[in-house]
């Protein structure tokens, strides 16, 4: 089977995976503030902050940014549901903005509209996150302006955009928010097995989030209280958790931090020729905005049902019969039971529903090969 996406894993990976393995450090030596090191470089921010997943990065970013029961927090619909969850773990109220129909990013418009209401409900949103989905950045610029004028605070979900760049700057710089997340996941643009990372530029959240990620004790940022007192001594001083990554994976993504490059441009061009072949198929290709360079996390196509009788499902069991693991990104979050025991239902985002019922993931990766199998299997398909 041919899998949507892989992870890319050489040999120099797997030496500083095992150097790690035989150091005296597992977990919290000298890998983990170095891969941090990394990423802030990488990115231009000012901190960076190692946690085990991109989800649970989402929460202590909420955390930090004083989420609590009663607020508000809005996302997109065309998400992973951990955009959502979130905001749930914090006992905060969830709403959605739907997409834009062109770029299936949270849409600008669409966020203003409901932002004037909310203020006549004075419900405005604490946080708003929005999701570069497949790698292309939102509106970043818009949807700062908004956070100014009805005081919301930003998490950028970058977990399909790590590698990407809006207004020529990399995703995770926090130009245009409080605070970044990015994945690890092996699907994702580099891997760590699990892994993820928040980007920002304020100095009291990044204390804040190393609060949060380990138990709310930290001995770096220790005081100690008196004579008696030596270097054993440490304080909880906030409810935090164990969200640490380890020296093995932070290894492992130093390693592969040294090719983002080669993986972003190996999925622009494999894009590309995703894009060339199919145009003339009936189906709506990707596009990358103005100002915009994505990092390409996935290839998503829209099934024009005006040119074709084929249905999605049909298109899906063939494709995945010839060994293709196509996929489905995603079915829209209001609309998983847990969240219409909540109150959605069908109907309430119609620009998510509609993408959802025509969107189609095709196999995308650095090393994917079987490119042509692909792309003339889905030509039959759709006959
Ligand atoms: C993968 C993903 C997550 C969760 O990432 P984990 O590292 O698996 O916790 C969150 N949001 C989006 C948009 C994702 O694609």
């Amino acid at each position: 089977m041919i899998p949507y996406g892989h992870q890319n894993i050489s040999a120099d990976d797997i030496k500083a995976v095992v150097d790690v393995l035989q150091s005296d450090f597992l977990t919290q030596g000298p890998m983990v503030p170095a891969f941090e090191t990394k990423i802030a470089k990488y990115c231009s921010a000012q901190h960076a902050v190692a946690v085990n997943s991109a989800t649970s990065a989402l929460h202590i970013a909420c955390l930090a940014l004083e989420l609590a029961a009663g607020d508000w927090l809005w996302t997109s619909p065309i998400s992973f549901v951990a955009s959502a969850n979130c905001g749930l773990y914090c006992g905060a109220n969830i709403d959605f903005v739907d997409i834009d129909s062109t770029t299936y990013n949270m849409c600008p418009q669409a966020l203003e509209e409901k932002l004037k209401k909310a203020e006549e409900h004075g419900e405005l949103p604490k946080i708003v996150i929005p999701v570069h989905f497949s790698g292309q950045s939102c509106d970043m610029r818009a949807i700062h302006a908004l956070s100014k004028r009805y005081g919301f605070s930003i998490i950028e979900d970058a977990s399909h955009a790590i590698g990407s760049s809006y207004l020529d700057k990399k995703i995770g710089s926090c130009e245009y928010s409080d605070i970044t997340v990015f994945s690890f996941h092996p699907v994702k643009i580099i891997t760590t097995g699990e892994g993820g990372m928040l980007t920002t530029n304020d100095d009291n959240l990044a204390y804040r989030l190393k609060l949060y990620r380990s138990h709310g004790i930290s001995r770096e940022f220790f005081t100690q209280k008196s004579d008696n007192d030596g270097a054993w001594y440490y304080e909880q001083s906030i409810l935090g958790y164990n969200y640490r990554l380890t020296d093995i994976q932070s290894a492992l993504g130093i390693s592969q931090m040294e090719r983002i490059d080669e993986f972003v441009s190996a999925r622009a061009t494999l894009s590309q020729i995703y894009n060339e072949s199919l145009s003339a198929l009936p189906i709506i290709t990707p596009c990358e905005n103005e100002h915009v360079k994505s990092s390409w996390h996935l290839y998503v196509i829209q099934i024009n049902f005006s040119k074709t009788k084929v249905s999605r499902a049909n298109i899906y069991k063939k494709m995945q019969a010839s060994g293709i693991g196509v996929n489905v990104h995603y079915i829209p979050i209001h609309l998983q039971p847990y969240y219409r025991k909540l109150g959605f239902k069908p109907g309430d985002f119609p620009q998510a529903e509609e993408y959802y019922s025509r969107t189609l993931t095709l196999p995308l990766y650095p090393d994917l090969t079987q490119q042509r199998y692909i792309i003339e299997t889905l030509a039959e398909g759709l006959k």
